[in-house]
């Protein structure tokens, strides 16, 4: 399909904006994350206090579905294997998160809400 002029630049635009959008989350969660002391994400991620908060967040979530085990909520996929990780909805108060501020979901929906395309051949079966 081939694009107007007009259509082309709207979606240049809109492009722009996302990158835009992008880029002030990034900027907000370096703050904050040099606030913390932390000199990367990855070197967060790693930390004692992400891996509290993150089973803090598990937990809130099994106490309010009243379930022994956390699914994603985005898929409602809950099997054991499932690679259970945590979106931030906002890096606002990252650090001093909040349950709120992100979801529990697996790692393929995870991969879709940032665009990444997984490997088809990594996807399961049902
Ligand atoms: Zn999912
Ligand atoms: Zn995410």
């Amino acid at each position: 399909m081939r694009l107007s002029r007009e259509e082309y630049d709207e979606q240049a635009k809109r492009r722009a904006i996302e990158a835009g959008h992008k880029l002030a989350a990034f900027k907000a969660r370096r703050a904050a994350l040099r606030a913390l002391g932390f000199k990367s994400y990855e070197g967060y991620l790693e930390s004692e206090h992400w891996r509290s908060f993150r089973r803090l967040v598990f937990e809130a979530q099994r106490v309010r579905l009243g379930l022994n085990r956390n699914v994603c909520e985005s898929c409602s996929s809950s099997k054991d294997e499932i690679n259970l990780q945590l979106h931030h909805l906002t890096y606002e108060r990252m650090g001093n998160g909040r349950i709120e501020d992100v979801r529990v979901i697996c790692r393929e929906c995870h991969q879709k809400v940032h665009g990444i395309k997984s490997d088809p051949r990594e996807v399961r079966g049902r």
